[in-house]
């Protein structure tokens, strides 16, 4: 059960603060709070989604095709990463570390990633 006392919520609803990069129909961006890399974006499903597989079966194909669209968008376009390369991950339940159960996607990069993952 999606649990709304989760900060990607109150963000969500304007309850926490956040450094917006993008906001659309499906999505929201912003600058992670403690940045593993020199560019960390976070991009938040605005549907009531704990992860990945709860995002593809609740969400129609239409709307699935927008999110991926807009977080390459955002990587490629407003963080300007497509020349230098980036990383896309989303992390899943406990063993990969999952902190925050609202479904997001992390954009990883601005510098060499070979020693992060
Ligand atoms: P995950 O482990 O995939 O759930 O990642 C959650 C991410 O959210 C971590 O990288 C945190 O640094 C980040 N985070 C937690 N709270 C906030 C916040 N209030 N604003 C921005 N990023 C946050």
């Amino acid at each position: 059960m999606y649990d709304k006392n989760n900060v990607f919520y109150k963000i969500l609803h304007g309850v926490i603060p956040c450094k917006k990069v993008f906001e659309n129909d499906v999505a929201l961006a912003f600058y992670d709070l403690n940045p593993v890399c020199k560019v960390h974006v976070l991009v938040i499903c605005k549907k009531e989604c704990r992860n990945l597989e709860e995002f593809v079966k609740e969400t129609s194909a239409d709307e699935i095709k927008l999110y991926f669209k807009t977080v390459t968008s955002i990587a490629e376009k407003t963080l300007n990463l497509k020349k230098s390369g980036y990383r896309v991950l989303t992390n899943t339940g406990d063993d990969a570390g999952q902190e925050i159960q609202h479904f997001h996607m992390h954009i990883l990069g601005g510098e060499s990633l070979k020693s992060v993952l």
